[in-house]
C-alpha cells in the first residue's frame, strides 16, 4: 500500500505490515535497533518548497517524530540544526545524511537537555552555524513507565521534568532574542496531557504543562509576529516506547485502542509540524494539533 502524502489510502489499513515485537532497549533507545522499523518518511516525503530558506532547530532530531520532522523540513527547503544525546550518534548520522542529500545545511549538536548550559549553547551554535533561526521544534523527551508511584524515583521525576519542561523553557528563552516576525515555535505534547495512563503519572504531567506553556506563551508572542503551537501525538512507533516508555507486554498491541485500531508512524506526524512551521498556518496560534488516530480531546 502506498504511503506517500498524496495517494488515496484507507488510514485504518495503512502500516498493517509494521508489527512491534517485545523488545527491551536501554534508554534512550536506537532507531537502528527498532523491530519492526518505523517509517520516518525517508522513502516517501515529498516537499513543495514550503520552508524554503528557513533555519530550524529540532531537539530529539535523531529518531522518531523529530527525525521524521527533520526529513520533511529539509525536503521543504529548510536548513536544520539537530539536537540529540551523544549515544544516539548512529541514528543522528543517518538522518543528517538524508537531510544533506535533500540539499539542507545540517548542524549536529549532541548534548544533554537536562543541562541548561547545553540548552543555551545549542541555540547559540544553531544561530551561528545556520546564520539565524526561524523555527524551533521542542521535541526531545523522556518517558519511563512505572506501575506504582512509590517506585518513581526522585531522580526519574526530576529528569523527566528537566528533559520535557525545563529544556523547553531554557531553549525557548535563549531563542527568543533571535526570532523575527514570522518565526514559529512548535512544542511536542501528547494525548497523555488529557488522558494520562496510570503508569505515566510523571510524564503525562509534563505533557499537560507543555500544552499550557504553549497556550500562555502564544498569547505573549502573537503581537510580536511569533507563533507558538503544539503537536499532540497519540501512540507512535519510536524508540521511546521499547526503551521503557511502555511496559513490555503492551508493545505488541500498542495503539490498538485508537479508533483506527493501530499505532501511528513518525511519518504521519511530520506534515503537522510542517503545517505549523510554514506560513500556511499564519492564523493558527496557541493551537494543539492532535495526531492520534482519532481519540477525542478537549
Ligand atoms: P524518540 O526516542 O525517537 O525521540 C525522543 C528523543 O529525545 C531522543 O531521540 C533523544 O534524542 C531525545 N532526548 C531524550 N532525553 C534527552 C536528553 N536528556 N538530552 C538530549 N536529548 C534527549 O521518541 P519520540 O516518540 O519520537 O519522541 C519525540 C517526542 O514525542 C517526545 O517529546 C515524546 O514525549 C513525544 N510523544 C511521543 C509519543 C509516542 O507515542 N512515541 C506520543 C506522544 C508524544
Ligand atoms: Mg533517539
Amino acid at each position: 500500500m502506498s504511503r506517500d502524502q498524496y495517494t488515496l489510502t484507507d488510514p485504518a489499513k495503512l502500516y498493517a505490515d509494521i508489527e512491534p515485537e517485545k523488545q527491551k532497549m536501554s534508554e534512550p533507545g536506537l532507531d537502528a535497533e527498532l523491530n519492526d522499523k518505523a517509517d520516518l518518511g525517508e522513502e516517501t516525503y515529498r516537499g513543495t518548497g514550503r520552508l524554503t530558506g528557513r533555519k530550524a532547530l529540532i531537539t530529539g532530531a535523531d529518531s522518531g517524530i523529530g527525525a521524521a520532522t527533520a526529513i520533511a523540513f529539509a525536503r521543504e527547503g529548510a536548513d536544520v540544526a539537530m539536537s540529540y544525546l551523544p549515544e544516539e550518534k548512529e541514528d543522528a548520522d543517518r538522518i543528517a545524511g538524508i537531510l544533506t542529500e535533500a540539499g539542507a545545511n545540517v548542524v549536529q549538536l549532541p548534548g544533554d537537555l537536562r543541562d541548561p548550559a547545553y540548552c543555551r549553547d545549542l541555540v547559540a551554535q544553531s544561530v551561528e552555524k545556520l546564520g539565524g533561526l526561524d523555527i524551533l521544534v521542542n521535541n526531545g523527551g523522556k518517558q519511563v513507565a512505572v506501575e506504582d508511584l512509590a517506585d518513581v524515583t526522585d531522580e526519574q521525576f526530576d529528569d523527566t521534568f528537566k528533559t520535557n519542561v525545563y529544556a523547553m523553557f531554557w531553549i525557548t528563552k535563549a531563542a527568543l532574542p533571535h526570532l523575527k516576525p514570522g518565526a514559529t515555535i512548535i512544542n511536542t505534547t501528547s494525548i497523555q496531557a488529557y488522558s494520562p495512563s496510570e503508569t505515566l503519572v510523571d510524564y503525562a504531567s509534563t505533557k499537560a504543562t507543555i500544552n499550557n506553556f504553549t497556550k500562555g506563551l502564544s498569547q505573549q508572542l502573537a503581537p510580536k509576529g511569533i507563533r507558538v503551537n503544539a503537536v499532540a501525538p497519540g501512540p507512535i512507533w519510536t524508540p521511546l516506547q521499547p526503551s521503557g516508555g511502555q511496559p513490555q507486554d503492551a508493545l505488541p498491541t500498542f495503539g490498538e485502542q485508537t479508533p483506527l485500531g493501530r499505532m501511528g508512524q513518525p511519518a504521519e506526524l511530520a506534515p503537522a509540524y510542517v503545517f505549523l512551521a510554514s506560513a500556511e498556518s499564519s492564523y493558527v496560534i496557541g493551537e494543539t494539533l492532535n495526531v492520534n488516530g482519532g481519540m477525542p480531546t478537549p
